[in-house]
């Protein structure tokens, strides 16, 4: 249900925005989903599909951009990529690191027609 409520949240933005634009149809939507949010593009596709019924934004096209979850090392400064069950840096093996990426969540924008 996470995603159901995502879904509602970033299609009322799009209508607004639509809205005062004066567009009739929202051509594309681009959106920006960190890995670690779990937010599933394929969820955010189908919940679209019904929510979007009868809106301007009905038909139009999602983009999905993923950003990976990404990590410094507080211990040799480096930034890497982090692996789903690996919290340790690959270049000194330390686990004091910070998340630097990967929590994004947010329409990055909308082509009106
Ligand atoms: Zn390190």
């Amino acid at each position: 249900m996470h995603e159901l409520s995502i879904t509602q949240s970033m299609l009322d933005l799009v209508l607004k925005q639509a809205e005062e634009a004066g567009a009739e149809k929202v051509g594309k939507i681009s959106l920006v989903i960190g890995e670690m949010t779990g937010v599933a593009a394929r969820s955010v596709r189908f919940y679209f599909g019904f929510l979007s019924k009868g809106t301007p934004a009905e038909g139009a096209a999602l983009d999905f951009k993923v950003i990976p979850t990404t990590a410094r090392c507080l211990n040799c400064h480096k930034e890497f990529e982090l692996g789903e069950f690996d919290w340790t840096c690959p270049h000194c093996q330390s686990n004091n690191i910070e998340i630097t990426g990967g929590k994004e969540l947010f329409v990055e924008s909308i082509e009106v027609d």
